[in-house]
């Protein structure tokens, strides 16, 4: 039960989802008067059954009642005749006989008649080969020996002593030989019961029924139509006898049968000599309530069939009427929501409540329309526009890129084949990072990228790139901010040739340069002069025994500047601080040259250890003093560190032994933690 009731709450909450399932069930509700009126009218119907069956009793047992004293009377009036007839006065011969039993052969209605004596002694008798007894005690043979001529026949209701059975007697004396003498018998007639049966078989049916003679004052049933024999017990229901008291003209009421079977039953007096007997015409209450049961359920089947069909109709005409224009509703609508713009729901026809919200779907459908078509038409000529601003890009030799805020690509012209070897689609979406050389990405991040995306309005950067096929180019960038913030477009050229012949130049003018002896950034003495001199002042130092010093300088940790500043700054470093060497050196013979990149080397001529060691301190010192941010650097400014070596007059050493012992020493100040000078021996 408990299992049963979730499953039954879900068919009842499935059956009422659909609009057809509600108006079904509100047919039903609409329907519930009706039930309670079939109830009333089978109630009444049943009433009225019953009442009917009342009246048919009572109108049988007053009918029987008739019936009953007409044929009293057509009787009498035969034994009148009998009476009077010669046959019956030779009593006790056969002629008397046979004369009697013709007449009861003759009527149905009679089951014997006899002839008796004025003893009661049987003198003639219908039933010719019995011996009869002497009925002189019977009530009725008593009073029609004693009636005077011309008295109504008197009448009784016995069992009968020869077939047991009960019957209806009726007795008339036989006229006096002379007047004023006693009658000298009575011809007395047994009728049978047979009216009885036939008054029963007037109810026609499949009723239960039965017809009886009542003694009204024991309740003892003299007589039934003995179809059904059962309420021969039930006639001592005490309801009987009070019934008969009551209305001793006759009338209805519901008593049990022996079975306990409740009948209806009506009953009507008979007259008879020795007492008002009662005849009582019962109906089975059930047999009659049957039939008004199976007209109430024929009712009742009749209405379940129409109220089904009711609901089946409105079920059906929901579908119809309702559904389909919610239906057409929401089809437009999935039709509209699929891309079908031109959906819309049809007014013609439909439920007054739907039309307001059909028109304002159609009207919404129909704006949206309206804008969809300006959208598409606007799409149209931006993709005209955009085919165009393509096609130019495209047919540029650069390659044009289109960088979002994130620095990812957006766009490449097809220029990118050309110039990298990859096609369009394996660069858009990525950062640039990928083609860059990895020496020279941090220079192109400062140069170009980092400035625009700090708000520059354009940049440029010239790196070396990684072709597709691994082939090494020169590429120079050129960046512009979009004016909305949206990213940069940034334009890239091979310069690879450009670069060889720059290359080539510099390297011509590197050869002049050196043929020139200076060095071209910093203005100092190149290595090749510094050689030469270097020959020159050893030579002269041991012709004259004097002393003869070099300090080694390099730049501490300049690589992580040149990576964080820019090469450039990194030059116009190495400018000051060949300023700040240069400006050390007070003597007119020292020599101040840069060895190259970032290193540099001072000519000591006449100089000893000590003087040497203090020149070094003073450069060291000197760079320092630029303050020169660095911010890869431990101390945060751009220092130097010095390796001194000095050669004395006489020991017989070459320069490059000087030079190398001076490089010892400046290992020996990096190893030291820089910003130091070391002095070295030969
Ligand atoms: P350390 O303190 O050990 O000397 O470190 P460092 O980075 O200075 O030494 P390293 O020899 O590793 O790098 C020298 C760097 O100097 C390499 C290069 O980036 C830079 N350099 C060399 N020549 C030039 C030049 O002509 N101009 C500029 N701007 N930088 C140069
Ligand atoms: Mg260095
Ligand atoms: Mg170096």
């Amino acid at each position: 039960m408990t299992r049963r009731k979730p499953r039954l709450h879900g068919l009842l909450h499935g059956l009422l989802r659909g609009l057809g399932g509600r108006i079904a069930l509100m047919c039903l509700l609409a329907a519930a008067p009706m039930l309670v009126l079939l109830l009333a009218a089978a109630a009444i119907e049943r009433r009225e059954a019953v009442q009917a069956a009342e009246a048919r009793a009572l109108d049988l047992a007053r009918l029987g009642s008739e019936q009953q004293r007409e044929m009293v009377a057509e009787i009498a009036n035969v034994l009148r005749l009998l009476a009077a007839g010669s046959s019956l006065r030779s009593a006790g011969t056969a002629e008397c006989n046979t004369a009697l039993d013709l007449t009861v052969k003759g009527d149905p209605r009679l089951v014997s008649l006899d002839v008796v004596g004025h003893d009661g002694a049987v003198l003639c008798s219908s039933w010719t080969d019995r011996n009869l007894p002497n009925i002189g005690d019977r009530p009725h043979v008593r009073q029609a020996l004693h009636a005077a001529p011309g008295d109504p026949p008197a009448t009784a209701m016995i069992i009968s002593r020869i077939t047991g059975r009960p019957i209806l007697v009726e007795g008339l004396p036989l006229p006096p030989d002379q007047p004023e003498a006693p009658p000298p018998g009575a011809v007395v007639a047994s009728l049978n019961m047979n009216w009885l049966s036939r008054l029963a078989a007037r109810i026609t049916g499949p009723v239960r029924h039965v017809a009886m003679v009542i003694d009204p004052a024991s309740g003892v049933m003299l007589g039934s139509s003995a179809a059904w024999v059962a309420p021969v017990m039930a006639t001592r229901d005490p309801r009987f006898t009070a019934a008969f008291a009551r209305f001793p003209d006759g009338g209805v009421f519901t008593a049990g049968d022996g079975d306990g079977t409740p009948m209806i039953f009506g009953f009507a007096p008979i007259a008879t000599d020795d007492g008002a007997l009662m005849l009582a015409v019962g109906l089975a209450r059930a047999d009659v309530l049957a039939q008004a049961n199976a007209r109430i359920w024929f009712g009742a089947a009749l209405a379940l069939v129409a109220l089904l069909a009711a609901i089946a109709l409105a079920w059906a005409g929901a579908r119809t009427l309702v559904l389909r224009p919610i239906d057409a509703l929401a089809a437009a609508a999935d039709r509209f929501g699929t891309g079908d713009l031109a959906a819309r729901v049809p007014t013609a026809t439909g439920i007054t409540e739907l039309l307001a919200l059909a028109r304002a779907f159609n009207r919404m459908a129909e704006r949206l329309e309206t804008r969809t078509g300006e959208l598409a038409a606007t799409q149209a000529e931006l993709a005209v526009s955009e085919a165009h601003h393509r096609l130019l890009a495209d047919s540029a030799t650069d390659m044009i890129t289109l960088f979002g805020p994130d620095f990812r690509r957006r766009y490449v012209s097809t220029a990118c084949r050309d110039l990298l070897g990859y096609a369009q689609e394996e660069l858009v979406g990525n950062q640039p990072g990928g083609i860059v050389h990895p020496d020279d990405w941090l220079l192109l991040d400062a140069t170009l990228n980092a400035p625009l995306k700090a708000g520059q309005e354009t940049a440029r950067g010239i790196y070396r790139a990684l072709r597709k096929d691994g082939r090494c180019i020169w590429l120079e960038s050129s960046g512009r901010r979009l004016a909305d913030g949206s990213g940069f477009v940034v334009v890239t050229r091979d310069i690879s040739e450009r670069k060889a012949f720059e290359e080539q130049l510099e390297a011509a003018n590197r050869r002049l340069e050196e043929l020139a002896g200076q060095d071209p950034l910093t203005g100092l003495a190149n290595r090749r002069r510094f050689d030469e001199i270097l020959a020159a002042e050893h030579r002269r130092a041991r012709r004259l025994a004097l002393w003869l010093s070099v300090a080694i300088i390099d730049a501490d940790c300049f690589k992580a500047f040149n990576d964080r500043y820019g090469h450039p700054a990194g030059d116009t470093c190495l400018q000051a601080v060949a300023g700040a060497i240069e400006g050390a050196l007070h003597r007119p013979g020292d020599l101040a040259a840069r060895l190259g990149g970032e290193e540099f080397i001072v000519l000591l001529p006449d100089t000893d250890v000590p003087g040497a060691a203090r020149i070094a301190h003073r450069i060291r010192r000197a760079v320092r003093d630029l303050g020169i941010v660095h911010a890869g650097s431990e101390v945060g400014i751009v220092t130097v560190s010095l390796g001194v070596a000095s050669t004395a007059p006489d020991d017989g050493s070459e320069p490059p032994a000087l030079i190398a012992a001076a490089d010892r020493a400046l290992y020996a100040a990096k190893r030291s933690g820089r910003d130091a000078v070391r002095v070295g021996s030969l």
